[in-house]
């Protein structure tokens, strides 16, 4: 009888010490060749090759590399390659202009880089396919069949990844220039064809199993994407003679569309059972015979090491039903989305580093799981230090504290009310600031310098004291304050030169959160996130801001803006914890920031802002459980906001996202001021306006700061008056769309004076400013 096997759909491809950033870098910047280039990334993926094949895993993916991104890699596979950049004759520059864009003097070159949104609900991005009217496809192998060869020399078989071709079109979007009642599907047809061919050709190169990844299948899917679908699989399964097909989803249950996948007549299906769990029985039931099953067990969304006898029960399960033979074990998804590895992490905690399972460790689980195969309780290395993980993060003291599961339990309704109604609360505001109308402010950060990095570096390595870098910050710190009066801003803010990024600051101050080192996961092509790690009950040993806030309004008597991230973005930009629910971490981190927020308040600060960028992100995948999200979500920020005095003014922020769709929920946050980015889509957030009567203040940007251009007042004059057609000039502030960290000085503060100029010509024009 043949054994359960390990599979793996993908790994991190950065390397161990972020290996690809650096060389993609040092490649664009013209400082190595294409062939450099190429060593690095070849040597990347023979070291994850070897990585997995030493870990015990039976099928190795291949494909699931990329210079930048795996849809971008499958659109040019496809031919999808808008007619812009098909003028750029060297496919790797080709491939660069439309991930990045190019503007090149000597050629006259001078394209956009493509559209990019995030990857379903994770923090990776990808790039959006762009589907033309006279869209031609054409099937250019070759990174598939290199990436074949390349694991062939080293004597290892691979399961080539391969975007599906229903994923592909529902993950593209129509050029401009298409029909309005051109549909998605019309490419279907054409496209099939490829997928064949391709099958064919891999077929022929000997390939036995390809891995052909069908994401779309967890989300909403209407009755034509349904039909299409069956089509699909229909073609694709008839197809002879091709590789076996494992048909694989993954980040949430397929519910309704289970049947779908079942009856694909495909040889396989990979489910993600860590987060669609729900499926389970009706898989139990309904596998045919036809079909094996790889069993996404290992949680390759986040870093914690998995409870072996458990998902060992669940590997029982299935054994039990199907036999050895039929099943495989794997992580639910690609652990593209988990750090490489633990390994790497000398500093960490060691009470917390047993409980960690980065993406070489988590091989390690897939195989353990593969070798027990559901026998009970086994007796070995894997599954005792796993039991042990287990127990000591549950009996931890850090990761249970009562009196922060009693101050949880304890929360009630009032307290997620402010004690007066917005328009109480805006009349003693205004009496208390005495503010123009249509006042300036800015979202936070001002320039984070090489000054001002080489300051922290210079600290982080020993080279400068505490009290050189804190004396720095503080000349920072008072230059800023000083630079945003003399512009004649309205409302100040201390500029954030203490904070590396938004949600680790918070995170080395909380107690319950882990700072790793090299906890780095691909966020873009070269760009990467090193989220926090959110392990315990949450408390916060001493105020967190408010030094640096009350020395920044010293220096003023304008009001200064207190600065804090919310709750929900700092839920959503960490690795959170499994064993909460995510709507009670969030209360946690609620109640810290609540109390963040009373000691501003008693510090003198007049108004405090609460980021929100990343609410939006946390939406679940189907809208069917939006709403759940959205009260849990709203109620957190009023929790952490709703305890202070009427004459406290609370502002929020938001950007990068579509919210026009959740305009209600936001204004249910109840902050009096919101400062939103409107550049990326600046009249569909205007016409949100025109349609949802936002009821409190609000600031739309009136400038991109993405770009290192200075705006004109005009422009943003034009920008304030469509603002004030749709929203009451009296509840309207003046502000950029987001913070300034990563402009350089010389352009903010023109920009700046351009934008304060444009304030007071709008003053004038929108004259007495009735409401
Ligand atoms: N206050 C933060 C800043 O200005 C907000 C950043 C963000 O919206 N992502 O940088
Ligand atoms: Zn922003």
């Amino acid at each position: 009888m043949m054994a359960t096997t390990a599979g793996c759909l993908g790994y991190p491809r950065i390397g161990k010490a972020r290996e690809l950033k650096r060389a993609l870098e040092l490649y664009w910047q013209g400082r190595s060749t294409p062939d450099e280039l190429e060593r690095v990334a070849s040597a990347l993926r023979r070291e994850n090759w070897l990585t997995m094949r030493d870990a015990g895993v039976d099928h190795l993916p291949s494909n699931d590399f990329s210079l930048y991104d795996h849809v971008l890699d499958m659109a040019v596979t496809l031919g999808v390659v808008p007619a812009r950049y098909r003028a750029i004759e060297d496919p790797l520059d080709r491939y660069f202009a439309m991930a990045r864009g190019r503007q090149d003097a000597a050629t006259g070159i001078d394209v956009p880089a493509m559209e990019m949104t995030k990857w379903f609900d994770t923090n990776y991005h990808y790039i959006v396919p762009e589907l033309e009217a006279d869209q031609a496809f054409r099937l250019d192998g070759s990174k598939i069949f290199r990436e074949l060869r390349e694991a062939r020399a080293l004597g290892l078989r691979t399961r080539p990844v391969i975007l599906g071709p229903c994923s592909f079109l529902l993950l593209s979007k129509l050029g401009s220039g298409m029909e309005p009642s051109r549909s998605r599907w019309s490419f279907l047809e054409p496209l099939l064809r490829l997928y064949e061919e391709l099958f064919i050709r891999l077929a022929a190169e000997g390939v036995t199993d390809v891995q052909l990844d069908e994401p779309c299948l967890v989300l909403e899917l209407d009755e034509q994407a349904q039909d299409l679908y069956e089509l699909t699989f229909e073609r694709l399964s008839r197809l002879a003679p091709r590789p076996k097909i494992l048909l694989t989803t993954y980040f949430g249950p397929l519910r309704e569309n289970l049947p779908l996948a079942l009856r694909s007549g495909f040889e396989g299906l990979h489910v993600d059972v860590v987060r669609g769990e729900e499926d389970v029985e009706a898989i139990l039931d309904g596998l045919p015979p036809s079909m094996s099953l790889s069993l996404g067990v290992v949680d390759g969304r986040n870093v914690w090491r998995t409870h072996l006898d458990i998902a060992n029960e669940q590997v029982a399960r299935f054994r039990t039903r199907f036999g050895a033979d039929r099943l495989q074990v794997a992580p639910s998804c690609s652990l593209l989305h988990v750090p490489v590895d633990l390994s790497t992490e000398a500093r960490l905690d060691p009470e917390i580093r047993p409980w960690l399972a980065f993406a070489a460790q988590k091989l390690g689980e897939v195989r353990a799981l593969a070798d027990a195969a559901g026998t009970p309780t086994p007796q070995n290395d894997a599954f005792a230090s796993s039991r042990l993980a287990a127990s000591s993060r549950r009996l931890s003291l850090r990761t249970r504290k009562p009196e922060v599961r009693a101050r949880v339990s304890a929360i009630e309704p009032g307290m997620l009310r402010r004690a007066s109604e917005f328009d109480a609360r805006s009349e003693k505001q205004r009496a208390r600031f005495a503010l123009p109308p249509l006042p300036t402010t800015t979202i936070g950060s001002f320039p984070q310098t090489s000054d001002v990095r080489g300051a922290r570096a210079a600290f982080r390595a020993g080279k400068a004291t505490e009290a050189e870098y804190e004396a720095f910050l503080r000349a920072e710190t008072r230059r800023c304050v000083e630079k945003q009066e003399a512009l004649g801003l309205d409302v100040l803010v201390h500029g954030e030169f203490e904070r590396t990024d938004m949600v680790e600051y918070f995170g080395e101050k909380l107690d319950g959160f882990a700072i790793t080192e090299n906890g780095w996961v691909q966020s873009y092509g070269s760009r990467c996130v090193k989220p926090p790690i959110l392990f315990g009950d949450l408390t916060r040993p001493s105020p967190m801001t408010v030094p640096w806030s009350r020395y920044a309004q010293s220096l003023t008597n304008r009001p200064m803006k207190g600065m804090l991230t919310g709750p929900v973005t700092i839920l959503q930009w960490s690795f959170v914890r499994n064993d909460l629910p995510r709507e009670d971490t969030c209360r946690q981190i609620a109640l810290v920031l609540r109390d963040e927020l009373a000691d501003l308040e008693s510090a003198g600060l007049g108004m405090v802002q609460v980021d929100e960028p990343a609410i939006r992100e946390g939406l679940p995948l189907r809208k069917r459980d939006w709403n759940t999200y959205l009260r849990w979500a709203v109620d957190a920020f009023r929790l952490a906001t709703a305890g202070v005095r009427d004459e406290t003014q609370i502002h929020s922020h938001m950007c990068y996202s579509e919210f026009g769709d959740i305009l209600s929920s936001i204004a249910e946050m109840d902050a009096d001021v919101l400062s939103m980015e409107t550049s990326r889509s600046r009249m569909e957030l205007l016409a949100d306006f025109a349609r949802f009567d936002y009821p409190n203040d609000i600031g739309p940007g009136v400038y991109d700061i993405h770009s290192p251009r200075v705006p004109t007042s005009t422009e943003m004059v034009d920008l304030l008056r469509l603002a004030a057609r749709v929203v009451p000039p009296r509840r309207l502030w003046v502000n950029p769309d987001c913070g300034l960290k990563t402009r350089a000085w010389p352009e903010v503060e023109r920009a700046l004076a351009e934008m304060v100029a444009a304030a007071r010509i709008a003053r004038a024009e929108l004259g007495g400013l009735p409401s």
